[in-house]
């Protein structure tokens, strides 16, 4: 759960991802005041070219190459405070040579240029003169329930396919992967669960009903707490801790502020209709996933793949292996260890 794809996206005037052709164009990033910011955070001997020129390759963060201080930058630049009231900074194109750019026209940025071009325009964004805003956002969590080839959980008659399944990935996930991912096991999950609906019958729905009603009834709902607040106050803390930069601290903080949201969620969440119960019962779920990821980012003591320690930055071979989380474990609601999937 520790390893969640993550990248760059557009946050404003619109809401789309940046394409990795476009770094290709040696765009200018800017913090809130106009001021260029990413080689503030760049070790010594690296250049603001080099970090770009190695972004065009690939879309996700990793901390495999020197792509990373791009996204370590504008994530830290926004942690800094040196963001957008939007939340990203400044990314513009408007001092680049586009004659020099898309001269070689096999190139990715020269084919994907005129359309991208068009398509901001259509928006009312020119790319040769309008800045745009960029942040980091996540995109893909890599990890998920354990299971096996047929996509089914260890609890039988319980199938994951998808996002919600760990597996096929690893601390980087393959670009274009998880639509296959859905299809295959989506495909293999749906002919053994014929199979088995086949050999059992269905539950009994009534019990069913009763166990919703049993959780449904830990929600009073009479309480003073702003669902979107409480929400968004669990989005900030995880863009801060969790997105790209981690560390010991931090992890541990969103930790005891996903503990401490869910329930307020639980003990005062205005909760006064049908829409107001359904946020909540996604927001605790949201509440556990957080602490299940930092969690597992606290147990992998190293970097590797999309999962960034500030704290510990290398990557430590005797980790080459995957992070198990046991709700079993005793004295414990989850557990993190290192461990083989199986
Ligand atoms: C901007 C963006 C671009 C992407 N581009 C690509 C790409 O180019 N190639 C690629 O392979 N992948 C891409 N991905 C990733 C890929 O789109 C997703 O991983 C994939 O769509 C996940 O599909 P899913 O069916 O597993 O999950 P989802 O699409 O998240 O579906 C889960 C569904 O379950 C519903 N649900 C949740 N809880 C409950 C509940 N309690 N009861 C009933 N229903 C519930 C949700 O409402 C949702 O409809 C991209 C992702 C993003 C965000």
């Amino acid at each position: 759960m520790e390893f969640m794809q993550a990248g760059v996206s557009i946050v404003s005037p619109f809401v789309n991802l940046f394409g990795n052709y476009l770094w290709n164009a040696g765009p200018r990033l800017t913090d809130r005041d106009g001021v260029p910011f990413l080689s503030d955070y760049l070790p010594e001997g690296l250049t603001v070219q080099s970090v770009i020129d190695e972004k065009q390759r690939h879309f996700p963060f990793s901390s495999s190459d020197i792509s990373r201080y791009v996204e370590i930058g504008i994530q830290s630049a926004i942690n800094e405070g040196r963001g957008t009231d939007d939340g990203g900074v400044y990314l513009d194109f408007i001092d680049c040579d586009f004659d020099r750019i898309l001269a070689d026209r096999t190139s990715s940025i020269a084919r994907m240029w005129p359309l991208t071009y068009d398509w901001y325009k259509e928006r009312g964004t020119h790319l040769y003169r309008d800045k745009v805003q960029i942040a980091c956002s996540a995109h893909a969590i890599n990890g998920g329930l354990r299971i096996d080839p047929d996509a089914q959980s260890n609890i039988r008659g319980l199938f994951a396919a998808g996002e919600v399944a760990a597996g096929p990935h690893g601390a980087d996930r393959l670009g274009g992967n998880m639509s296959v991912t859905c299809q295959v096991f989506g495909a293999r999950a749906g002919r053994k669960a014929a199979e088995l609906a086949r050999e059992h019958g269905h539950l009994d729905i009534p019990n069913l009903f009763d166990e919703q009603a049993a959780f449904l009834a830990r929600l009073p709902g009479h309480g003073s707490e702003p669902l979107p607040e409480l929400r968004r106050s669990l989005q900030m803390v995880a863009n801060r801790h969790l997105l790209i930069l981690r560390d010991g601290k931090g992890l541990e903080a969103l930790r005891s502020s996903a503990t401490a949201i869910r329930d307020t969620v639980l003990s005062a969440g205005r909760i006064e209709t049908p829409q107001d119960r359904i946020n909540a019962i996604e927001l605790i779920n949201m509440c556990e996933v957080a602490d299940i990821m930092a969690m597992a980012a606290l147990e992998r003591a190293e970097s590797r793949g999309s999962h960034y320690r500030t704290d510990l930055p290398e990557s430590d071979d005797s980790q080459d292996t995957n992070i198990i989380i046991d709700r079993t474990a005793p004295n414990s609601f989850f557990c993190a260890r290192l461990g083989e999937l199986g």
